[in-house]
């Protein structure tokens, strides 16, 4: 569907790697020479790549937390004046945790908006369009820069903060809105909302292009928001701390979420040994960014768990290598199931531990009002004794060993895909559940 900046996205790969180490290097010394945190964490004279993943620690959450507590509200991690911003951003400070705050400079919001802008033209999306962002436009960052994209590329952007969802579906239809932003858990809202209205989004509005972003979703999500608006669904992902989009699926490859290379060096580091781990294999993304210059990041511990994939397996023309399934999970990847801690280990622990079950999916979902853990499991013949008895058997052992009874349900032989349950084996299907940070 082309590409929003054609020299930077099919560069050769040699040379886009050489372009990646300049850059890094020029935002290092930035760093070292502005951020008193950063001039006590990056080395003068780094050489190569490997030496800045030699001698430059990782940085972690409590790492930011520490230095913005030493002289609130910004600390030590900024590398400029913050007077020089023009933006205040920050994350919703969950867990306990005060939150993050972000500081952006009007150079930084131009680079911010491009990296939307990268991934909206991959995904079709063309000036003359309309786009409506669905999003609360406060100080959570979310989908700023997509509204900024939007003007940018010479669509009209129609800002929906404070309309309820009736009120955002008559927009739609009344002017045949073409761009949508939002999240996964939102667009299932607006879905259902519709069907309450008798309003039928796949015939009757204009959807063309929807970026679901901000939160993990299923293949069957996406599948559903897709049919119901009769319109192709993306996922991007961007956080607060890295100030733009890092990653969008492309439209050649389902699940092929390409990384913005020139705007960050990303490491994929094993969460046992600390070390890298070849294409293909799970592992925490570590990133570094080249090209915002108020708050500044190097080798951030993301603990996002990813697949990294070399750009040839795509085949849209990009060099850039991708994340297969974009962030598979957290690596601690733990919810709270009405106050008892489950994760994704837990539950295959024990549905390995009876005989009989090809293959399972978990989710937590509300049902009748009540969060509970949802299992659909393949044994085999689901109308068969063997199945039912299963099912009984694995009810039982699940509330016995985790405390909780889940809700079992058979599914089709042969229909649960595999790769799914190696990669997100516990879906929080939740629709409180709390926004990606
Ligand atoms: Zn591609």
């Amino acid at each position: 569907m082309g590409y929003w900046n054609t020299k930077a996205e099919t560069m050769p790969r040699d040379r886009l790697e050489a372009w990646q180490w300049q850059r890094l290097r020029r935002a290092a010394e930035h760093a070292r020479r502005h951020s008193p945190f950063w001039a006590g964490r990056i080395p003068e004279g780094l050489e190569s790549p490997e030496d800045f993943t030699a001698r430059v620690p990782l940085l972690h959450k409590r790492d930011l937390l520490g230095a913005q507590a030493q002289s609130p509200p910004y600390g030590t991690w900024p590398s400029i004046d913050p007077a020089e911003g023009i933006r205040h951003h920050q994350t919703s400070g969950t867990s306990g945790n005060p939150p993050i705050r972000s500081i952006d400079t009007a150079r930084d919001w131009v680079w911010s908006t491009d990296t939307f802008c990268t991934a909206l033209y991959a995904n079709g999306v063309r000036s003359g369009q309309r786009g409506m962002v669905c999003f609360g436009y406060g100080l959570f960052a979310g989908f700023w820069g997509m509204h900024y994209a939007l003007e940018r590329m010479g669509c009209t952007v129609f800002p929906s903060a404070g309309l309820d969802s009736t009120s955002r579906i008559d927009l739609l239809l009344e002017h045949r809105i073409e761009v949508l932003g939002l999240t996964p858990s939102y667009a299932l809202r607006l879905i259902e909302v519709a069907r309450e209205m008798g309003v039928d989004l796949a015939r009757e509005a204009n959807v063309r292009v929807i970026l679901a972003g901000a939160e993990p979703r299923s293949d069957l999500t996406t599948t559903t928001i897709e049919r119901a608006f009769g319109a192709r669904v993306f996922n991007a992902a961007g956080t607060t701390e890295y100030g733009g989009v890092f990653m969008f699926e492309c439209p050649h490859r389902r699940n092929a979420c390409h990384i913005i290379e020139p705007s960050c060096y990303d490491e994929v580091l094993s969460p046992d040994t600390g070390l890298p781990v070849p294409y293909g294999e799970e592992g925490v993304r570590v990133t570094s960014g080249l090209s915002r210059e108020g708050v500044q990041l190097f080798r951030h511990w993301t603990e996002d768990v990813v697949v990294k994939l070399p750009h040839s397996v795509c085949g849209c023309g990009r060099t850039w290598d991708f994340y297969d399934g974009g962030i598979l999970r957290r690596v601690d990847d733990m919810c709270k199931v009405r106050g008892v801690s489950v994760t994704p280990v837990m539950i295959e622990d024990v549905v390995r531990s009876l005989p009989g079950i090809n293959e399972f999916q978990a989710s937590i979902r509300t049902i009748r009002g009540l969060d509970t853990v949802h299992l659909r499991i393949d044994a085999g013949d689901p109308g068969g004794e063997s199945g039912r008895t299963l099912r009984g058997h694995l009810v039982e052992r699940f509330k016995r060993e985790i405390g909780i009874r889940p809700e079992v349900e058979l599914a089709v032989p042969g229909s649960l895909p595999r790769t799914e349950w190696k990669a997100t084996r516990l879906h929080d299907e939740r629709a409180h559940r709390p926004a990606h940070p």
